[in-house]
């Protein structure tokens, strides 16, 4: 059978639509599936206990909740306790990937951070990064709006706790697929959605100047963080094929009129690829642009991919480039990538699903 519509991307009008649609007169009763889906996060109309039978009975013959489910998971034995999962979109089997980082107990036993999730946009990605394994099989398709927030759900369903701060830097373009992304930013950051603010929303872009610009017009104050990872065009160009489209002459008054509407601080993200942006001239380069932005650095030295050729630099190389970035009065951070043990980079523990799968599809032929 078809899969149904997920009512996961339905605002609150479009709610009201769908029930009207079905001879539902009753006003409230929109107010009723809205808290069973997004408050009480239930996953079948059976458990609307105060919806009507026969209600419940239309819904589950014309929507869907969940556009997803759980495939297999991964936890990291390295103490971060990351989770890394890889879900069905039930829309058409396409395979895609999320992480969820939890709190962070402290010394002291106290949780003092937030459980975030890494949420992939789109199922494979256009934008071929030359070090990036979602680049390497190329776009399959954007996730629609349900999808994006599908997401969200089945973590929380995973871990038996609320997601508080989510980071768009899964696989995929966040802002290649802004007509559904806008959308699920509404629902994520509405009161009577899911209600998490904007300052705990990062949505992390390679550059796309245009989709830059749309997230500035619409209204919703998330966070920035942006693919630098290199400091000229042409560093850049050699290692991220969006910068041919949108080269830095470009990307940088972007950047620029962001931070001065959003009045956020904006991360660059720069991972350390040995031999190629890792030179002390890149250092100055990027100090550059930072202080032009007035914005921070993350360094983050490269999780290997494999297949691919770049190596990672020496610990003593990467911590000479970070000195370099804070002698230079740069805020710059160095973090080695949690889940190194569970293939977290983005898109590769979809590619050895898709890999293992091929095999065994040889050896059974
Ligand atoms: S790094 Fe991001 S934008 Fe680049 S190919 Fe990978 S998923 Fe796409």
């Amino acid at each position: 059978m078809a899969q149904l519509p997920s009512l996961l991307g339905f605002d609150h009008e479009q709610l009201a639509a769908a029930l009207t649609e079905l001879g539902e007169q009753k006003g409230y009763r929109v107010t009723q599936l809205q808290e069973w889906i997004w408050k009480k996060r239930v996953t079948s109309f059976e458990q609307m206990t105060n919806l009507p039978p026969s209600l419940r009975e239309q819904l589950a013959s014309r929507y869907s909740i969940m556009p997803l489910e759980l495939v297999e998971q991964h936890r990291s034995q390295s103490g971060s306790a990351t989770c890394k999962f890889l879900s069905r979109l039930l829309l058409d089997d396409e395979l895609i990937e999320s992480v969820i980082i939890p709190a962070a107990v402290g010394e002291d036993g106290d949780h003092s951070k937030r459980v975030t999730l890494c949420v992939s946009s789109q199922v494979g990605c256009a934008f071929g990064c030359r070090f990036c394994a979602s680049g390497l099989l190329g776009l399959r398709r954007s996730l629609t709006t349900a999808e994006l927030i599908g997401q969200i759900f089945a973590a929380e369903y995973l871990m038996g706790q609320r997601v508080d701060n989510l980071v768009f830097m899964g696989m995929g373009e966040p802002l290649a697929n802004a007509d559904n992304l806008l959308p699920a930013l509404r629902l994520i950051t509405a009161p009577s959605f899911l209600s998490i603010g904007g300052r705990h929303i990062t949505i992390s872009t390679s550059g796309h100047v245009p989709g830059l610009a749309r997230l500035a017009t619409c209204g919703i104050p998330v966070r920035l963080a942006v693919s630098l990872h290199g400091a000229t065009d042409d560093v850049r160009s050699r290692i991220m094929p969006v910068n041919r489209k949108w080269p830095l002459s470009e990307l940088l008054p972007a950047l620029d009129s962001w931070r001065r509407s959003s009045k956020h601080i904006i991360t660059l993200e720069y991972i350390l690829i040995s031999g190629v942006n890792d030179a002390p001239q890149q250092a100055e380069q990027l100090s550059d642009i930072a202080r032009r932005l007035h914005a921070k650095i993350n360094l983050i030295p490269y999780n290997t991919v494999e297949g691919l050729p770049w190596k990672r630099p020496e610990e003593a190389d990467c911590r000479r480039f970070c000195r370099e970035l804070i002698h230079n009065g740069i805020p710059c951070t160095l973090r080695y990538e949690k889940g190194h043990d569970i293939n977290a980079a983005c898109g590769q523990l979809r590619r050895h699903r898709i890999n293992s799968s091929a095999k065994s599809d040889k050896i059974s032929r």
